[in-house]
Protein backbone atom coordinates (compact mmCIF):
# COMPACT_ATOMS: atom_id res chain seq x y z
CA UNK A 1 0.00 0.00 0.00
CA UNK A 2 1.47 3.73 -0.56
CA UNK A 3 1.06 5.22 2.67
CA UNK A 4 -0.36 9.34 2.21
CA UNK A 5 -1.93 7.92 -1.14
CA UNK A 6 -3.40 11.74 -2.75
CA UNK A 7 -6.55 9.75 -3.82
CA UNK A 8 -9.04 9.38 -0.82
CA UNK A 9 -8.15 6.12 0.68
CA UNK A 10 -11.06 3.37 0.86
CA UNK A 11 -11.44 4.64 4.77
CA UNK A 12 -11.91 7.94 3.87
CA UNK A 13 -14.79 6.39 1.20
CA UNK A 14 -16.44 4.49 3.99
CA UNK A 15 -16.55 7.76 6.13
CA UNK A 16 -18.70 9.16 3.26
CA UNK A 17 -21.71 6.80 4.14
CA UNK A 18 -21.32 7.68 7.54
CA UNK A 19 -21.46 11.31 6.69
CA UNK A 20 -25.16 10.84 5.89
CA UNK A 21 -25.58 9.79 9.55
CA UNK A 22 -24.28 13.42 10.96
CA UNK A 23 -26.99 15.41 12.11
CA UNK A 24 -25.51 18.68 10.72
CA UNK A 25 -28.53 21.01 12.20
CA UNK A 26 -27.89 19.74 15.38
CA UNK A 27 -24.05 19.89 15.69
CA UNK A 28 -24.76 23.42 14.50
CA UNK A 29 -27.13 23.99 17.06
CA UNK A 30 -24.91 22.84 19.78
CA UNK A 31 -22.00 24.76 18.38
CA UNK A 32 -24.01 27.89 18.54
CA UNK A 33 -25.20 27.10 21.72
CA UNK A 34 -21.45 27.10 22.92
CA UNK A 35 -18.62 27.79 21.13
CA UNK A 36 -17.51 31.10 20.25
CA UNK A 37 -14.89 30.93 17.05
CA UNK A 38 -12.10 32.67 16.18
CA UNK A 39 -12.62 35.83 14.34
CA UNK A 40 -16.10 35.55 14.20
CA UNK A 41 -19.21 37.60 14.11
CA UNK A 42 -21.12 35.33 16.70
CA UNK A 43 -24.34 36.89 15.99
CA UNK A 44 -24.11 36.24 12.20
CA UNK A 45 -22.67 32.87 12.78
CA UNK A 46 -25.35 31.56 14.66
CA UNK A 47 -28.20 32.74 12.14
CA UNK A 48 -26.24 30.47 9.34
CA UNK A 49 -24.80 27.96 11.27
CA UNK A 50 -21.37 26.54 10.88
CA UNK A 51 -19.61 24.08 8.07
CA UNK A 52 -18.98 21.30 10.06
CA UNK A 53 -15.60 19.27 8.97
CA UNK A 54 -15.29 15.71 9.48
CA UNK A 55 -12.76 14.32 7.47
CA UNK A 56 -9.68 15.05 5.50
CA UNK A 57 -6.89 13.05 3.40
CA UNK A 58 -4.55 14.52 0.73
CA UNK A 59 -5.74 17.86 -0.50
CA UNK A 60 -9.13 16.89 0.30
CA UNK A 61 -11.67 17.73 3.02
CA UNK A 62 -15.27 16.33 3.62
CA UNK A 63 -17.86 17.98 5.68
CA UNK A 64 -21.03 16.77 7.45
CA UNK A 65 -23.00 16.41 4.26
CA UNK A 66 -20.80 14.30 2.53
CA UNK A 67 -19.46 16.99 0.43
CA UNK A 68 -15.84 16.85 -0.67
CA UNK A 69 -13.97 20.38 -1.29
CA UNK A 70 -10.55 20.59 -2.51
CA UNK A 71 -8.91 22.86 0.44
CA UNK A 72 -7.03 25.15 -1.55
CA UNK A 73 -6.23 27.32 1.91
CA UNK A 74 -4.23 23.99 3.83
CA UNK A 75 -5.89 24.36 6.44
CA UNK A 76 -5.10 27.75 7.38
CA UNK A 77 -1.88 28.07 5.44
CA UNK A 78 0.07 25.18 7.71
CA UNK A 79 -1.27 21.49 6.45
CA UNK A 80 2.19 21.29 4.26
CA UNK A 81 2.06 17.57 3.51
CA UNK A 82 -1.86 17.44 3.40
CA UNK A 83 -4.15 15.36 5.49
CA UNK A 84 -3.81 11.79 6.55
CA UNK A 85 -0.22 11.15 7.30
CA UNK A 86 -0.54 8.11 9.65
CA UNK A 87 3.03 8.22 9.98
CA UNK A 88 2.78 11.62 12.19
CA UNK A 89 0.02 10.45 14.18
CA UNK A 90 1.73 7.48 14.78
CA UNK A 91 4.91 9.31 15.67
CA UNK A 92 2.69 11.47 18.21
CA UNK A 93 1.27 8.49 19.68
CA UNK A 94 4.61 7.19 20.43
CA UNK A 95 5.87 9.84 22.23
CA UNK A 96 2.49 10.19 24.00
CA UNK A 97 3.08 6.67 25.37
CA UNK A 98 6.72 7.45 26.30
CA UNK A 99 6.56 10.80 27.81
CA UNK A 100 3.40 13.07 26.90
CA UNK A 101 4.71 15.69 28.56
CA UNK A 102 7.64 17.21 30.45
CA UNK A 103 8.63 21.05 30.72
CA UNK A 104 11.75 22.35 29.43
CA UNK A 105 12.74 24.86 32.24
CA UNK A 106 14.40 24.15 36.18
CA UNK A 107 17.38 22.71 33.71
CA UNK A 108 15.42 20.29 31.99
CA UNK A 109 14.82 18.74 28.60
CA UNK A 110 13.31 16.56 26.13
CA UNK A 111 14.85 14.17 23.21
CA UNK A 112 12.19 15.71 20.69
CA UNK A 113 13.19 19.25 21.64
CA UNK A 114 16.54 18.46 21.03
CA UNK A 115 16.44 17.16 18.12
CA UNK A 116 13.79 19.70 16.43
CA UNK A 117 16.16 22.28 17.47
CA UNK A 118 19.24 20.56 15.93
CA UNK A 119 16.93 19.63 12.98
CA UNK A 120 15.63 23.35 12.31
CA UNK A 121 19.12 24.34 12.50
CA UNK A 122 20.46 21.82 9.84
CA UNK A 123 17.69 23.25 7.31
CA UNK A 124 17.74 27.18 8.55
CA UNK A 125 20.03 29.95 6.95
CA UNK A 126 23.87 29.46 8.31
CA UNK A 127 23.22 32.89 10.36
CA UNK A 128 20.63 30.08 12.97
CA UNK A 129 22.46 28.00 15.46
CA UNK A 130 19.60 28.47 18.48
CA UNK A 131 15.77 27.63 18.45
CA UNK A 132 13.29 28.94 21.02
CA UNK A 133 10.13 27.21 20.93
CA UNK A 134 6.91 28.47 21.81
CA UNK A 135 2.60 27.06 21.09
CA UNK A 136 1.81 29.59 18.68
CA UNK A 137 3.26 31.67 16.01
CA UNK A 138 1.74 34.28 17.58
CA UNK A 139 3.74 33.51 21.03
CA UNK A 140 6.66 33.64 18.75
CA UNK A 141 6.42 37.13 17.90
CA UNK A 142 5.78 38.47 21.73
CA UNK A 143 9.43 36.29 22.26
CA UNK A 144 10.63 38.65 19.40
CA UNK A 145 9.79 41.64 20.85
CA UNK A 146 11.07 40.59 24.62
CA UNK A 147 13.95 39.39 22.66
CA UNK A 148 15.51 42.13 20.82
CA UNK A 149 14.17 44.45 23.45
CA UNK A 150 16.55 42.28 26.01
CA UNK A 151 19.16 42.38 23.34
CA UNK A 152 19.69 45.89 23.35
CA UNK A 153 19.42 46.43 27.33
CA UNK A 154 22.47 43.41 27.63
CA UNK A 155 24.53 45.71 25.00
CA UNK A 156 23.36 49.43 26.88
CA UNK A 157 21.04 50.56 24.93
CA UNK A 158 18.07 50.90 26.95
CA UNK A 159 16.35 53.57 24.31
CA UNK A 160 16.36 51.16 21.54
CA UNK A 161 13.19 49.62 22.11
CA UNK A 162 10.69 50.31 19.06
CA UNK A 163 9.84 48.34 16.65
CA UNK A 164 8.76 48.90 13.50
CA UNK A 165 6.43 47.15 11.12
CA UNK A 166 3.94 47.66 8.21
CA UNK A 167 0.30 48.38 8.11
CA UNK A 168 -1.82 45.42 6.81
CA UNK A 169 0.71 43.02 8.43
CA UNK A 170 -0.51 39.97 9.92
CA UNK A 171 1.75 38.69 13.02
CA UNK A 172 -0.81 37.06 15.71
CA UNK A 173 -3.67 37.80 18.05
CA UNK A 174 -1.96 38.34 21.25
CA UNK A 175 -1.39 41.95 22.86
CA UNK A 176 1.84 42.09 21.25
CA UNK A 177 0.90 40.18 17.92
CA UNK A 178 -1.93 42.25 17.53
CA UNK A 179 0.26 45.69 18.10
CA UNK A 180 2.43 44.43 15.38
CA UNK A 181 0.13 43.57 12.90
CA UNK A 182 -1.04 46.24 11.26
CA UNK A 183 -4.84 45.29 10.80
CA UNK A 184 -7.26 48.38 11.60
CA UNK A 185 -9.50 46.30 13.25
CA UNK A 186 -7.62 44.20 15.67
CA UNK A 187 -6.27 47.71 16.79
CA UNK A 188 -9.62 49.06 16.96
CA UNK A 189 -10.80 46.70 19.94
CA UNK A 190 -8.57 47.40 23.11
CA UNK A 191 -6.32 49.96 22.31
CA UNK A 192 -3.71 48.99 20.63
CA UNK A 193 -0.87 48.70 19.60
CA UNK A 194 0.87 49.17 22.70
CA UNK A 195 3.81 51.50 22.93
CA UNK A 196 6.57 51.32 21.40
CA UNK A 197 5.20 49.70 17.82
CA UNK A 198 4.83 51.94 14.99
CA UNK A 199 3.60 51.00 11.37
CA UNK A 200 4.63 51.97 7.46
CA UNK A 201 3.19 51.19 4.54
CA UNK A 202 3.01 47.84 3.15
CA UNK A 203 4.71 46.74 -0.75
CA UNK A 204 1.44 46.33 -2.16
CA UNK A 205 1.81 47.36 -6.04
CA UNK A 206 -1.72 46.99 -7.33
CA UNK A 207 -3.00 49.51 -4.54
CA UNK A 208 0.01 51.83 -4.76
CA UNK A 209 2.14 51.73 -7.83
CA UNK A 210 0.47 54.05 -10.10
CA UNK A 211 2.51 55.27 -12.56
CA UNK A 212 6.08 53.53 -11.38
CA UNK A 213 7.85 50.37 -12.04
CA UNK A 214 7.59 47.23 -9.59
CA UNK A 215 11.14 47.84 -9.32
CA UNK A 216 10.67 51.80 -8.20
CA UNK A 217 7.86 51.13 -6.49
CA UNK A 218 9.42 48.42 -4.60
CA UNK A 219 12.79 50.78 -3.76
CA UNK A 220 10.33 53.69 -2.50
CA UNK A 221 8.09 51.03 -0.16
CA UNK A 222 11.57 49.80 1.22
CA UNK A 223 12.59 53.78 1.53
CA UNK A 224 9.81 54.30 4.06
CA UNK A 225 11.92 52.23 6.59
CA UNK A 226 14.64 54.89 6.08
CA UNK A 227 12.29 57.65 6.33
CA UNK A 228 10.95 56.18 9.60
CA UNK A 229 13.90 55.35 11.22
CA UNK A 230 15.23 58.74 10.75
CA UNK A 231 12.17 60.53 11.83
CA UNK A 232 12.18 57.95 15.71
CA UNK A 233 15.41 58.68 15.44
CA UNK A 234 18.30 55.63 15.00
CA UNK A 235 19.32 55.33 18.61
CA UNK A 236 15.50 54.71 19.05
CA UNK A 237 14.74 51.65 16.45
CA UNK A 238 15.73 47.82 17.49
CA UNK A 239 14.14 46.01 14.87
CA UNK A 240 11.98 45.61 11.78
CA UNK A 241 9.82 42.65 11.32
CA UNK A 242 7.79 42.15 8.57
CA UNK A 243 6.51 38.65 6.52
CA UNK A 244 8.14 38.07 3.47
CA UNK A 245 5.26 37.83 1.53
CA UNK A 246 2.23 38.99 3.49
CA UNK A 247 -0.02 36.36 4.53
CA UNK A 248 -3.62 37.30 5.84
CA UNK A 249 -3.12 40.82 4.40
CA UNK A 250 -3.99 39.17 1.12
CA UNK A 251 -1.00 37.28 -0.38
CA UNK A 252 1.06 40.47 -1.22
CA UNK A 253 4.31 39.73 -2.87
CA UNK A 254 6.44 42.72 -2.80
CA UNK A 255 8.56 43.64 -6.23
CA UNK A 256 11.92 41.97 -6.23
CA UNK A 257 14.00 44.96 -5.24
CA UNK A 258 11.89 45.77 -1.82
CA UNK A 259 13.69 43.11 0.54
CA UNK A 260 17.53 43.82 -0.38
CA UNK A 261 16.63 47.33 0.20
CA UNK A 262 15.12 46.73 3.65
CA UNK A 263 18.20 44.66 4.13
CA UNK A 264 20.75 47.20 3.44
CA UNK A 265 18.35 49.96 5.42
CA UNK A 266 18.57 47.23 8.12
CA UNK A 267 22.55 47.47 8.27
CA UNK A 268 22.85 50.70 7.86
CA UNK A 269 21.43 51.88 10.81
CA UNK A 270 22.17 48.47 12.75
CA UNK A 271 18.88 47.85 13.42
CA UNK A 272 17.50 43.78 13.83
CA UNK A 273 15.77 42.51 11.23
CA UNK A 274 12.89 39.75 11.80
CA UNK A 275 11.47 37.74 9.39
CA UNK A 276 8.00 36.28 10.41
CA UNK A 277 8.21 33.35 8.26
CA UNK A 278 5.08 31.47 10.05
CA UNK A 279 3.48 31.13 6.75
CA UNK A 280 6.46 31.48 3.92
CA UNK A 281 8.26 28.37 5.81
CA UNK A 282 8.90 24.79 5.13
CA UNK A 283 8.30 25.04 1.71
CA UNK A 284 5.00 27.19 0.86
CA UNK A 285 7.12 29.57 -1.37
CA UNK A 286 9.71 26.56 -2.81
CA UNK A 287 12.38 27.11 -0.32
CA UNK A 288 12.80 25.72 2.99
CA UNK A 289 12.75 29.92 4.30
CA UNK A 290 11.98 32.61 2.19
CA UNK A 291 14.54 34.72 3.42
CA UNK A 292 16.54 32.24 1.13
CA UNK A 293 14.18 33.66 -2.03
CA UNK A 294 14.63 36.93 -0.70
CA UNK A 295 18.32 37.12 -0.44
CA UNK A 296 18.03 38.54 3.00
CA UNK A 297 19.88 37.71 6.31
CA UNK A 298 17.28 38.26 9.04
CA UNK A 299 18.47 37.83 12.92
CA UNK A 300 15.47 36.23 14.00
CA UNK A 301 12.96 33.99 12.12
CA UNK A 302 8.88 33.41 13.33
CA UNK A 303 8.39 30.28 12.07
CA UNK A 304 4.64 28.06 13.66
CA UNK A 305 2.03 26.40 11.16
CA UNK A 306 3.89 24.33 8.44
CA UNK A 307 6.70 23.55 11.33
CA UNK A 308 4.26 20.47 11.88
CA UNK A 309 1.91 20.96 8.86
CA UNK A 310 -0.59 21.95 11.75
CA UNK A 311 -1.21 18.24 13.38
CA UNK A 312 -0.22 19.72 17.20
CA UNK A 313 -0.08 23.65 17.51
CA UNK A 314 3.85 24.83 17.49
CA UNK A 315 5.79 27.71 17.03
CA UNK A 316 9.13 29.55 17.58
CA UNK A 317 11.72 31.86 17.21
CA UNK A 318 15.23 30.87 15.31
CA UNK A 319 17.85 33.08 16.84
CA UNK A 320 20.29 34.05 14.68
CA UNK A 321 24.23 34.37 16.05
CA UNK A 322 24.19 38.17 16.27
CA UNK A 323 21.37 38.06 19.37
CA UNK A 324 22.45 34.10 20.92
CA UNK A 325 25.57 34.72 21.14
CA UNK A 326 24.86 38.10 23.22
CA UNK A 327 21.93 37.04 25.47
CA UNK A 328 23.96 33.42 25.98
CA UNK A 329 27.48 35.13 26.61
CA UNK A 330 26.16 38.62 28.93
CA UNK A 331 23.85 35.65 31.26
CA UNK A 332 21.33 36.47 33.40
CA UNK A 333 17.78 35.13 33.30
CA UNK A 334 15.98 35.90 29.98
CA UNK A 335 12.69 35.93 31.83
CA UNK A 336 10.38 34.89 29.48
CA UNK A 337 8.81 31.34 28.29
CA UNK A 338 5.79 29.03 28.10
CA UNK A 339 4.80 25.74 29.78
CA UNK A 340 4.42 24.04 26.70
CA UNK A 341 8.05 25.34 25.52
CA UNK A 342 9.68 22.28 24.02
CA UNK A 343 6.58 20.30 23.73
CA UNK A 344 7.68 16.57 23.41
CA UNK A 345 4.54 15.75 21.30
CA UNK A 346 4.77 18.93 19.32
CA UNK A 347 8.55 18.31 18.74
CA UNK A 348 7.70 14.77 17.27
CA UNK A 349 5.21 15.82 15.15
CA UNK A 350 7.87 18.80 13.62
CA UNK A 351 10.58 15.89 13.01
CA UNK A 352 8.06 13.75 11.54
CA UNK A 353 6.51 16.69 9.25
CA UNK A 354 10.00 17.86 8.19
CA UNK A 355 11.25 13.98 7.47
CA UNK A 356 8.44 13.47 5.07
CA UNK A 357 9.05 17.10 3.39
CA UNK A 358 12.71 16.07 3.20
CA UNK A 359 11.91 12.22 1.91
CA UNK A 360 8.95 13.22 -0.75
CA UNK A 361 11.00 16.23 -1.54
CA UNK A 362 8.35 18.53 -1.58
CA UNK A 363 10.18 21.77 -0.90
CA UNK A 364 12.31 20.89 -4.69
CA UNK A 365 8.64 20.22 -5.92
CA UNK A 366 7.05 23.41 -5.71
CA UNK A 367 10.57 25.37 -6.98
CA UNK A 368 10.38 23.15 -9.80
CA UNK A 369 7.63 21.96 -10.80
CA UNK A 370 4.20 22.91 -8.95
CA UNK A 371 4.84 26.39 -8.11
CA UNK A 372 6.12 27.39 -11.98
CA UNK A 373 2.76 25.41 -13.36
CA UNK A 374 0.49 27.17 -10.91
CA UNK A 375 2.23 30.59 -11.91
CA UNK A 376 1.31 29.78 -15.33
CA UNK A 377 -2.29 28.68 -14.90
CA UNK A 378 -3.15 31.18 -12.55
CA UNK A 379 -1.57 34.43 -14.06
CA UNK A 380 -4.22 33.37 -17.21
CA UNK A 381 -6.75 34.02 -14.90
CA UNK A 382 -6.34 37.58 -15.69
CA UNK A 383 -7.89 37.32 -18.89
CA UNK A 384 -10.92 36.76 -17.09
CA UNK A 385 -13.17 40.00 -17.19
CA UNK A 386 -13.55 39.96 -13.33
CA UNK A 387 -9.79 39.87 -12.48
CA UNK A 388 -7.83 42.87 -12.36
CA UNK A 389 -4.58 41.75 -11.39
CA UNK A 390 -3.05 37.99 -10.56
CA UNK A 391 0.18 36.78 -9.25
CA UNK A 392 1.84 33.86 -7.33
CA UNK A 393 4.71 32.82 -5.59
CA UNK A 394 5.10 29.14 -4.83
CA UNK A 395 1.95 28.32 -3.54
CA UNK A 396 0.85 31.22 -2.94
CA UNK A 397 -1.55 33.20 -5.18
CA UNK A 398 -4.34 35.91 -5.32
CA UNK A 399 -6.27 37.75 -7.86
CA UNK A 400 -8.10 41.42 -7.25
CA UNK A 401 -12.09 41.06 -8.08
CA UNK A 402 -12.70 44.25 -10.44
CA UNK A 403 -15.28 46.20 -11.19
CA UNK A 404 -13.60 47.50 -14.82
CA UNK A 405 -10.14 46.00 -15.69
CA UNK A 406 -6.99 48.69 -16.88
CA UNK A 407 -4.14 49.17 -18.04
CA UNK A 408 -2.07 50.21 -15.68
CA UNK A 409 -3.65 47.77 -13.21
CA UNK A 410 -3.50 50.76 -10.52
CA UNK A 411 -5.96 52.42 -12.96
CA UNK A 412 -8.93 49.23 -12.70
CA UNK A 413 -12.48 50.43 -11.22
CA UNK A 414 -12.74 48.70 -8.10
CA UNK A 415 -16.16 47.48 -5.96
CA UNK A 416 -17.92 49.19 -3.38
CA UNK A 417 -16.13 47.77 -0.42
CA UNK A 418 -19.45 47.65 1.72
CA UNK A 419 -20.77 45.16 -1.34
CA UNK A 420 -18.38 42.38 -0.34
CA UNK A 421 -18.19 40.54 -3.81
CA UNK A 422 -15.22 38.67 -2.49
CA UNK A 423 -17.54 37.08 0.14
CA UNK A 424 -20.01 36.40 -2.77
CA UNK A 425 -17.23 34.81 -4.89
CA UNK A 426 -16.23 32.82 -2.25
CA UNK A 427 -19.67 31.38 -1.15
CA UNK A 428 -19.41 30.15 -5.06
CA UNK A 429 -16.04 28.93 -4.17
CA UNK A 430 -17.36 27.05 -1.12
CA UNK A 431 -20.86 25.98 -3.66
CA UNK A 432 -18.47 24.12 -5.92
CA UNK A 433 -16.29 22.10 -3.70
CA UNK A 434 -13.22 24.64 -3.63
CA UNK A 435 -11.74 26.65 -0.48
CA UNK A 436 -10.40 29.96 -1.75
CA UNK A 437 -10.28 32.72 1.13
CA UNK A 438 -11.73 35.90 0.18
CA UNK A 439 -9.46 39.54 1.94
CA UNK A 440 -11.78 42.39 1.09
CA UNK A 441 -11.58 42.06 -3.00
CA UNK A 442 -8.73 39.90 -3.28
CA UNK A 443 -8.97 36.04 -3.36
CA UNK A 444 -6.44 33.59 -2.36
CA UNK A 445 -5.16 30.28 -2.27
CA UNK A 446 -2.42 28.30 -0.55
CA UNK A 447 -2.87 24.43 -1.30
CA UNK A 448 -0.69 21.83 0.10
CA UNK A 449 2.74 21.20 -0.76
CA UNK A 450 1.42 17.85 -2.24
CA UNK A 451 -0.76 19.07 -4.44
CA UNK A 452 -0.15 17.76 -8.15
CA UNK A 453 -0.25 19.44 -11.49
CA UNK A 454 -3.54 17.31 -12.54
CA UNK A 455 -5.23 18.48 -9.31
CA UNK A 456 -3.67 22.12 -9.86
CA UNK A 457 -5.89 22.21 -13.30
CA UNK A 458 -9.03 20.67 -11.23
CA UNK A 459 -8.62 23.58 -8.89
CA UNK A 460 -7.86 26.26 -11.67
CA UNK A 461 -11.15 24.99 -13.72
CA UNK A 462 -13.25 25.27 -10.96
CA UNK A 463 -12.06 28.87 -10.09
CA UNK A 464 -12.85 29.61 -13.78
CA UNK A 465 -16.09 28.29 -13.10
CA UNK A 466 -16.59 30.47 -10.00
CA UNK A 467 -15.42 33.34 -11.78
CA UNK A 468 -18.54 32.90 -14.46
CA UNK A 469 -20.60 32.45 -11.84
CA UNK A 470 -20.31 35.32 -9.45
CA UNK A 471 -19.74 37.68 -12.48
CA UNK A 472 -23.37 36.17 -13.53
CA UNK A 473 -24.65 36.91 -10.12
CA UNK A 474 -23.00 40.61 -10.15
CA UNK A 475 -24.96 41.57 -13.85
CA UNK A 476 -28.03 40.06 -11.87
CA UNK A 477 -27.85 42.82 -9.37
CA UNK A 478 -26.58 45.42 -11.86
CA UNK A 479 -23.30 46.16 -9.79
CA UNK A 480 -21.77 45.64 -13.28
C1 LIG B 1 -0.81 32.81 11.53
C2 LIG B 1 0.26 33.80 11.67
C3 LIG B 1 0.74 34.20 12.92
C4 LIG B 1 0.09 33.75 14.20
O1 LIG B 1 0.21 32.40 14.43
P1 LIG B 1 -0.79 31.70 15.50
O2 LIG B 1 -0.28 30.31 15.56
O3 LIG B 1 -2.17 31.84 14.95
O4 LIG B 1 -0.62 32.42 16.78
C5 LIG B 1 1.81 35.04 12.98
N1 LIG B 1 2.40 35.50 11.85
C6 LIG B 1 1.97 35.15 10.64
C7 LIG B 1 2.68 35.65 9.42
C8 LIG B 1 0.87 34.30 10.50
O5 LIG B 1 0.41 33.99 9.28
Amino acid sequence: MVPNSLAPSAAVLASLDQARAFDTKAIQKLDSAHYLHPFTDFKALNETGARVMVKGDGIYLWDSEGKRIIDGMSGLWCVNVGYGRTSISEAVYRQMETLPFYNSLFNTTNLPAVQLAAKLVEISPPQFNHVFFTGSGSEGNDTNLRMVRRYWDLLGYKERHVVISRHNAYHGSTVAGASLGGMGGMHAQGGLPIPGIVHIGQPNYFEAGRGKSEEQFGLEAAGWLEAKIIELGPEKVAAFIGEPIQGAGGVIIPPASYWPEIQRICDKYGILLIADEVICAFGRIGKWFASDLFHIQPDLITFAKGVTSGYVPLGGVLVGDRVADVLIEKGGEFHHGFTYSGHPVACAAALENIRILQEEKLVEQVHVETGPYLKQQFSALAQHPLVGFADTCGLMAGLNLVREKADPVQDCVLFDVEKNVGMICRGYMFGNGLIMRAVGERMIIAPPLTITKAQIDDMIGLIWLCLDQTMADLQGRGWI
